[in-house]
């Protein structure tokens, strides 16, 4: 295919975590809630069915940025809203990196980074963390073209988590914008909310993929000044939300009730899986997300990824260049932590 940008044929694309059929599998792999979301969620989406799909949905989600600007303490105009997180990522870059110019990442992290780096025939330049997921000086240094960097927090596969304070240092020295991407934020002990408030380099996309079990959904937003968000609207497609996902995610941000309770929930068997893992030989790593990373030293993890899947049970195994490889495990169920944990010991 020869007219496609040189860009696109040279790269590989983004490879999402398996989707496998339905039912088939206990999936530990992609870090999805395994609890239904409120049962307010379904009976606003139904409404909103009952009421037809005829007409183009409202292009600013104000129903959402409403609801979500009372439960942040913001207003609805420092709120941008997307079709997932992944979509905010996108608009985000498209409206800060030039092409041919940096995009700053850490490493490992998110691969859809750097992806997007090169959608954008930009580059992207990662820095390794440091070996106890620390961040590396070189992350707020300056360098020729930096136009933007992205910072997950908590971090995945780790599951660690950077101090506001330690971000507002990274900030203060970096010379462009900062992306927090707070997918996992819901189940740690901070957040940078604070920070968008002092600096408009500051940035946060938050998703209702994990802690509101909305992944199917697409939903997610992004934090930021108002004249940032102005700009942003700008670049995105005028209906990036549609309808439905518009009145599932207005109920989900609603019930904050059900999101401390499942919060709760997988904060207690997430405390459970890590001293499991850890008694089985695993340097699992004290997680601030909904899943744990781990490491074996005594032994390689890649045959038991594979000898769980071939027992319906799937997790993530992941190498990156340079680093020991592991298996990142989501929090399940109880139940199906505990099928993970009875077939690990059974193995190691
Ligand atoms: C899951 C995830 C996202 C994507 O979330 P969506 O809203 O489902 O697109 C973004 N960033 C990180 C680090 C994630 O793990």
């Amino acid at each position: 295919m020869t007219h496609v940008r040189e860009e696109i044929l040279g790269m590989a694309g983004y490879t999402p975590g398996e989707q496998p059929q339905a039912g088939k599998f206990i999936k530990l792999n992609t870090n999805e809630n395994p609890y239904p979301p409120s049962a307010q969620v379904t009976q606003a989406i139904r409404r909103a069915l009952d009421s037809g799909l005829a007409r183009y949905p409202d292009p600013l989600c104000d129903s959402f940025r409403h609801r979500a600007a009372e439960v942040l303490g913001v207003d609805p105009d420092w709120i941008l809203c997307g079709n997932g997180s992944d979509d905010i990522l996108t608009i985000v870059t498209r409206a800060f990196v030039a092409p041919g110019k940096k995009l700053r990442l850490p490493f490992p992290s998110y691969t859809l980074y750097h992806t997007l780096a090169q959608l954008q025939g930009a580059v992207s330049e990662a820095i390794p963390f440091r070996d106890n997921w620390s961040l590396d000086e070189k992350f707020h240094s300056h360098t020729h073209d930096l136009q933007l960097a992205f910072l997950p927090n908590p971090n995945s596969p780790s599951g660690t988590l950077l101090s506001p304070e330690e971000i507002r240092n990274v900030l203060e020295q970096l010379p462009c914008p900062l992306l927090i991407d707070e997918a996992y934020v819901d189940f740690a002990t901070t957040d940078c909310l604070a920070l968008v408030r002092e600096n408009e380099r500051l940035m946060i996309s938050r998703t209702l993929s994990k802690s509101y079990a909305l992944a199917g959904l697409r939903f997610g937003f992004l934090i930021a000044q108002p004249q940032v968000i102005r700009q942003l609207l700008k670049v995105k497609d005028s209906y990036n939300c549609d309808t439905l996902s518009i009145a599932g995610a207005t109920a989900a941000i609603d019930d904050q009730r059900w999101l401390a309770e499942n919060r709760a929930k997988v904060l207690a068997t997430r405390e459970r899986l890590t001293k499991a893992l850890s008694e089985l030989g695993f340097s699992a790593l004290p997680s601030q997300a909904n899943f744990v990373w781990s490491p074996h030293s005594g032994r390689p993890v890649q045959p038991l990824y594979e000898q769980l899947k071939s027992n319906r049970i799937l997790v993530r195994y992941m190498k990156y260049e340079g680093w020991q490889d592991g298996l990142r495990i989501s929090v399940g169920t109880d139940e199906q932590i505990d099928a993970c944990l009875t077939l690990l010991k059974s193995m190691v």
